[in-house]
């Protein structure tokens, strides 16, 4: 009797700590197990990656989803993970496809980015948004409920160190990368990087006007001298290093054939008719060239 009653206790204790950390699978087939206490959720390869990171005083939310729907697949899955509750989110970006999805967190939650996030995702906020979403799908129209615009209410300025549990995560502004306000996220014990959408994995970028490649290469090795052991991108697989290896290579390439032709006396019509990169006509997005051929003669013409 005696040691049927210790076994079931076993037994017991056993599934009481299977219950307390589900597997990644469990979570559902978007999500992924990054390492002990860290997921990262994404529903396709092109989307923004949405991660959870638990904490023994709650939850930390890095960017909120491609759409609404994503955004309660992450919400569904915190709740199987933790009884506590979201305590942050951070945007890593001013876009929808990292900040629509905010609402389902906040409250409680607070949300943090660089400054000028507030700012930028303000004016750029459409309220017919929720209305275009709702038009795609039976679930999309039900995620989309209670839909409103949660902009940061906490902004730094160039980095700040931030302590939630036994976690620290320090931000890292990245200056004219990708948006109006850009935060990496580092995690120094776990040497997780969450790097924000400077370098997407086979991927070409779109670079806005403002974005300046030599900023984006700066950025670049700032992370790449952290050293990760992870690297989790704002879209995309996570990997490592490669990741920005593979995006400095390609820089490098489109700003030494900018500058030749450039140097040949070629307009930048003609640079956009006439330039090939063969070795990236895999990479999705290639009709995002022309917007890396203006940045890239932006940088020849300035130095
Ligand atoms: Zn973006």
């Amino acid at each position: 009797m005696k040691l049927r009653g210790s076994f079931i206790s076993v037994v017991v204790a056993c599934l009481a700590v299977f219950a307390s950390s589900p597997r990644a699978q469990d979570l559902g087939s978007h999500f992924r197990k990054i390492k002990e206490g860290i997921y990262v959720q994404s529903a396709r390869e092109v989307n923004s990656t949405s991660s959870i990171i638990l904490t023994e005083e709650g939850v930390v939310i890095i960017d909120t989803g491609q759409t609404p729907m994503d955004s309660r697949e992450v919400m569904e899955a915190v709740k199987k993970l933790t009884p506590l509750p979201v305590r942050l989110v951070i945007n890593t970006e001013v876009h929808p496809d990292h900040t629509t999805g905010n609402f389902v967190f906040s409250p409680p939650a607070l949300v943090v980015n660089h400054e000028g996030a507030f700012e930028a995702m303000r004016k750029a906020y459409d309220p017919e948004r929720a209305n275009t979403l709702a038009t795609q799908s039976a679930g999309m129209r039900d995620a989309v409920q209670g839909y409103r615009l949660v902009a940061p209410h906490i902004e730094y300025r160039d980095k700040t160190t931030l302590r939630v549990g036994e976690r620290t995560f320090e931000l890292l502004h990245l200056k004219n990368v990708h948006s109006e306000a850009d935060t990496a996220v580092w995690l120094p014990k776990e040497r997780v990087l969450f790097s924000a959408s400077v370098a997407i994995p086979n991927s070409i970028n779109n670079i806005r006007p403002f974005v300046a490649i030599p900023d984006m290469l700066a950025a670049i090795k700032m992370m790449k001298s952290l050293n990760p052991e992870v690297v989790v991108p704002g879209h995309g697989s996570f990997g490592t290093t490669t990741i920005f290896d593979d995006s400095e290579r390609y820089y490098g390439l489109l700003l030494e054939r900018v500058g030749a032709m450039v140097r040949e006396g070629r307009s930048l019509d003609q640079i956009k008719q006439e330039l090939r990169m063969p070795e990236y006509k895999d990479w999705s997005y290639q009709e995002r060239m022309p917007s890396n051929i203006e940045a890239a003669y932006r940088a020849v013409n300035r130095r």
